[in-house]
């Protein structure tokens, strides 16, 4: 058992500066909603700046945990495809830097959480692949990307029997918030969904063999002050690294 706060790396997003005093320049960033949930949840958050793959395993021997957050487009390159229309912004250096975190996390055992984007790129680490734009694709779809409110529930997803995110909410289906125009295409070898949407899209994924190596591709952290039960998804987090202790194991 830790006696401390567990320590959780989330990976910066870059941020181009295009209207400050020094256009251009870039930045590594974290929306502060993902640090405040994990905060909340008992962890101590630390920033990691996107570096060469080099440093990575340095970057992983300093924590207990790993939160993957939102942002841009992992770059399909990455999963083996050219870019579609209606491809958003990517940052090849950051998704590299991602992958990377995820795939040595889950090599050392550490537990992860993917959350919007971050589902995306666990999926990616692990060999799946995605749709690039859920909007340009023929079928019934409904809207994954809300207008409005954060926090607003956008529509349901329904939870897999006896998965991990069936323990952590305890019912069968939640509301969730929608921010995203990509989703799972291929699933990952070694892991599951655990969440869909009505429409069938992807909403949550995990990996088959018990560690928690977890995705959701709603946005828990803009949803803990108005939908407290969001919050359960980080103590999860906050609980596992608590018990693992990987220092002494
Ligand atoms: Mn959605």
């Amino acid at each position: 058992m830790l006696n401390r706060p567990p320590i959780i790396g989330v990976p910066a997003n870059v941020l181009v500066d295009r209207t400050g005093a020094f256009p251009g320049t870039l930045r590594s960033y974290v929306n502060q909603d993902y640090l405040d949930a994990l905060s909340l949840a008992g962890t101590a958050p630390v920033v990691l700046p996107i570096t060469g793959p080099g440093e990575v395993d340095v970057q992983l021997s300093l924590l207990d945990g790993l939160l993957l957050t939102g942002g841009a487009d992992v770059c399909p390159l990455c999963y083996g495809e050219q870019p579609a229309r209606g491809l958003g912004d990517v940052y090849q250096d950051m998704d590299l830097h991602q992958l990377a975190l995820a795939r040595g996390a889950r090599e050392a055992g550490l537990p992860v959480l993917g959350i919007c984007r971050g589902l995306q790129v666990l999926n990616v680490a692990f060999g799946g692949t995605l749709h690039q734009d859920l909007n340009g694709m023929a079928g019934p779809f409904q809207q994954h990307a809300q207008l409005g409110y954060r926090h607003a529930v956008s529509h349901e997803v329904d939870l897999e029997p006896g998965s991990r995110l069936d323990r952590i909410f305890g019912c069968a289906s939640i509301g969730v918030n929608s921010f995203h125009h990509q989703a799972v295409k291929d699933l990952a070898a070694g892991f599951k969904v655990s969440a869909r949407a009505r429409d069938g899209v992807v909403e949550g994924i995990e990996a088959e063999d018990g560690t928690f190596v977890l995705g959701v591709q709603w946005h828990p952290e803009g949803m803990v002050h108005q939908h407290p039960e969001m919050l359960r998804l980080f103590q999860a987090l906050a609980e596992i690294c608590t018990q693992q202790d990987r220092r002494t194991s």
